[in-house]
Parts: structure tokens; C-alpha cells; sequence
């Protein structure tokens, strides 16, 4: 499952330089967004999702729509990484 920015991002970057899929980025708008495509949960670099972990607004959530097993983060962590 990725993760996504809710509303109370202030983007403050700090979870930028903690991604080591480099999955996220400045939005349109104020918030910041995670490309779904690149977010493993950290599956493949970490034990937990670091951007959670620094994020000091704490609206980093798991986003619904996209479900995926370990074995399907691992893979794309691995494709990502070549
Ligand atoms: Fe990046 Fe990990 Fe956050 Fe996904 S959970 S956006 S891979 S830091
Ligand atoms: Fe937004 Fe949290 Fe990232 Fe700061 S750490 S930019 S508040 S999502």
C-alpha cells in the first residue's frame, strides 16, 4: 500500500530528503504529494515508512487504493532500483 499527504501538510520538506524512492514531491498546491508509483512504504530501505516517521504534522496515512503485499513493494523497490 502507498502512502498519501492529507491536508494538514504544511509543506515543510522535511520528509523529502527521508524518501529513498524519491516519491515525493511539491504539489500544485500547498501540500505535498507521494507518486504512488514510486512509494514502497520503504519496503526494500527500511523497516517503517520514514516519511511518517518525521513528518511533524502527522497526516502521512496508507492510501486505500493502492493495496499492495510485501512481495509487491519488495518487487517494485526492486525495479525502482535496477
Ligand atoms: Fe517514500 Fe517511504 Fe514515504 Fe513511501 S513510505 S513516500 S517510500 S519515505
Ligand atoms: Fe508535509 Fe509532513 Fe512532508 Fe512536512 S513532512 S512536507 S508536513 S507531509
Amino acid at each position: 500500500m502507498a502512502l498519501i499527504i492529507h491536508e494538514d501538510c504544511t509543506a515543510c520538506d522535511v520528509c523529502v530528503l527521508e524518501c529513498p524512492n524519491d516519491a515525493i514531491s511539491e504539489g500544485d498546491g500547498i501540500l505535498y504529494v507521494i507518486d504512488a508509483e514510486n512509494c514502497t512504504e520503504c519496503v526494500g530501505a527500511h523497516d517503517e515508512p520514514q516519511c511518517q516517521l518525521v513528518c511533524p504534522a502527522e497526516c502521512i496515512v496508507s492510501d486505500p487504493n493502492y493495496q499492495e503485499s510485501q512481495e509487491q513493494l519488495q518487487a517494485k523497490y526492486d525495479r525502482l532500483h535496477g
